[in-house]
C-alpha cells in the first residue's frame, strides 16, 4: 500500500514560489521514492531547475519517510538552512506536506500531486482501491468498490451510459456495476443489487476526521 504522486509542472512549483527567492527542498525516502517523484534524483534535479530559475537552495535532505515525526529530528539537524529559506518545497505526498507544515510557520508548498493511496496489483502498477470514504459497502458490492472503480463514483447501479459492460467515459474498462453485477451473481446474492444506498451523511462524518488510539 503506497501514496502515489505525480509531480506538479515546473511552472506551477515556480509560480507558488513567486517571490520567495531561497528555498530548502525535502524528498521522502518512502512512498515519493518508489513513485519515482521525490527521491534523491528527483530532489536533486529540482534543486538544478530552481537554481537555473534564479532561486537559491539553502539545502535539500530526502527524509526517510516525510510524513512521520522523523521529519522534526530532520528540520532540526537542517536548522540553519531551513532558517536560512523563504519556503519550503515538499516533494512527498499531501501527508509529507502537511507533517511538515506541522512545524514551521514559513510557506510550505507541495512540488507534487497526491493521486491515491493505491495497491500494487503486479510490480510498479498501482491501482486505486478505496477513497476512504468512512461509510463502507464492500459487504454489498462483493467487494469491489464503486466508488473508486465508477469513474463516477455512483453507488446505486450503473449511470445508463454502459455499453455492452464497458464504461461510457473509458471504454477499455469494465462499468464497475457489470463487475459488481458478475461477482454477486456468482455469490448467489443478486438481490443485493436492489440495496440503496442513501446519500453520504456529512453530519456523522465532520472533517478533518479523526481516530484515536487508546
Ligand atoms: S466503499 Fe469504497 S471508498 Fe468507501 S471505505 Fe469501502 S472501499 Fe473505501
Ligand atoms: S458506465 Fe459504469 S463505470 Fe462508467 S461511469 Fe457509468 S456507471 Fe460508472
Amino acid at each position: 500500500m503506497k501514496s502515489l504522486t505525480r509531480q506538479k509542472r515546473f511552472e506551477e512549483v515556480k509560480r507558488m514560489s513567486d517571490g520567495l527567492d531561497r528555498v530548502f527542498i525535502i524528498g521522502c525516502g518512502t512512498c515519493a521514492t518508489m513513485a519515482k517523484t521525490g527521491g534523491v534524483e528527483e530532489v536533486g534535479a529540482m534543486k538544478a531547475r530552481l537554481q537555473e530559475a534564479g532561486k537559491l537552495v539553502t539545502g535539500a535532505v530526502v527524509i526517510p519517510t516525510a510524513c512521520d515525526e522523523m521529519t522534526a529530528v530532520l528540520l532540526e539537524e537542517n536548522k540553519k538552512a531551513v532558517e536560512d529559506a523563504r519556503c519550503i518545497i515538499v516533494m512527498a505526498c499531501a501527508l509529507g506536506v502537511q507533517q511538515v507544515n506541522l512545524y514551521l510557520s514559513k510557506p510550505v508548498l507541495p512540488a507534487l500531486d497526491t493521486l491515491f493511496i493505491g495497491m500494487e496489483k503486479s510490480p510498479g502498477y498501482f491501482f486505486e482501491a478505496c477513497d476512504q470514504c468512512g461509510q463502507c459497502i464492500l459487504g454489498e458490492t462483493a467487494g469491489i468498490c464503486p466508488l473508486t472503480a465508477c469513474h463516477k463514483g455512483l453507488l446505486n447501479g450503473p449511470c445508463g451510459g454502459t455499453d455492452k459492460g464497458k464504461c461510457e467515459v473509458d471504454p477499455e474498462k469494465d462499468c464497475a456495476f457489470t463487475l459488481i453485477y458478475e461477482r454477486l451473481r456468482e455469490q448467489g446474492r443478486l438481490d443485493l443489487m436492489r440495496r440503496y444506498h442513501p446519500p453520504r451523511n456529512h453530519q456523522v462524518l465532520p472533517r478533518p476526521r479523526e481516530v484515536r488510539i487508546s
